[in-house]
């Protein structure tokens, strides 16, 4: 970026402040970018498929120790065939798994009509690779106040990701999170490919939390624990990975979800390894 694009980052630029920390949840105790806490770990299946689903995966992903829970209630399908989400019947059953476990629910926003349900339900709006430069979108998000995960797009630039991120904190809402989920590239033996460096570089340029989803990346359950584990040993804030109780039966993304006791075992390594 030259010096000339980078004075009209204004928010999310380090000029103001050198690290902002983002807090989430009904008593803000689950907190992103904490100069002395740990990364936060955010685990839940790709979509909600039904009340007892999301209940039971609440509970083991909060007794393996995530402190937030994700499940999409809109998908943004490749195909428009596909499974594409129990809409507001999901945010109740998020709702429900939130009063359960305690754990604040993260769910993506897919336009602003769903937006607008997603900020009634849920602790944080999730905006998706596919949206995150939908600048309407964006900015609707920012005008709700609620705090805003904010996928890096597939052939996104880091640049361009941070001023996506401007659009939402120009409307007075400094609650955003940065999470990268893998880029387009040459590579294809994983689903994309996780830009490691892009969280350094995402940190060393603005003031925000940055995460990353290693399960979109990876594509494969087999390649997710490395890359989670190569994300927060690379500076990560946090990570969003994907658990199912019965992954060969998900209705989206099914080969990349980690089971429960996959899971949990995961999170006992990253704590062995000092990680989380
Ligand atoms: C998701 O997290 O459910 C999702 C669809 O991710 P992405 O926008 O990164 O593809
Ligand atoms: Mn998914």
């Amino acid at each position: 970026m030259n010096e000339k694009s980078d004075k009209k980052i204004r928010l999310a630029g380090k000029d103001s402040v050198e690290r902002l920390e983002v807090k989430i949840g009904p008593r803000k105790d689950v907190v992103f970018g904490s100069e002395s806490g740990s990364p936060v770990v955010i685990a839940g299946p790709c979509a909600v498929e039904s009340e007892e689903q999301i209940l039971r995966i609440a509970e083991a992903v909060k007794k393996a120790g995530a402190q937030a829970l994700r499940g999409g209630a809109f998908k943004p399908r490749t195909s428009p065939y596909d499974f594409q989400g129990h809409g507001e019947e999901a945010l109740r059953w998020l709702a429900k798994a939130r009063e359960a476990t305690g754990l604040p629910v993260v769910t993506e926003a897919v336009d602003e009509e769903s937006l607008r349900l997603v900020a009634d339900y849920a602790d944080v709006i999730q905006i998706g690779a596919r949206n995150s430069q939908n600048f309407a979108l964006l900015r609707a998000a920012g005008k709700t106040q609620r705090p805003v995960l904010l996928k890096r797009g597939m052939a996104q630039g880091i640049d361009e990701w941070i001023m996506a991120a401007e659009y939402i904190m120009v409307e007075g809402n400094m609650n955003v999170i940065l999470c990268e989920r893998g880029i387009r590239t040459f590579g294809n033996h994983t689903r994309a490919t996780l830009d490691i460096g892009a969280i350094a570089v995402a940190k060393s340029m603005s003031c925000l939390p940055v995460i990353a989803d290693p399960s979109h990346a990876a594509g494969d359950v087999k390649f997710v624990p490395p890359l989670a584990k190569a994300a927060l040993a690379g500076g990560a804030d946090g990570i969003i990975i994907e658990v199912h109780n019965d992954p060969a039966k998900a209705l989206s993304d099914a080969k990349q979800q980690l089971d429960l006791k996959q899971f949990s075992e995961l999170m006992d390594e990253m704590r062995m390894l000092k990680l989380v």
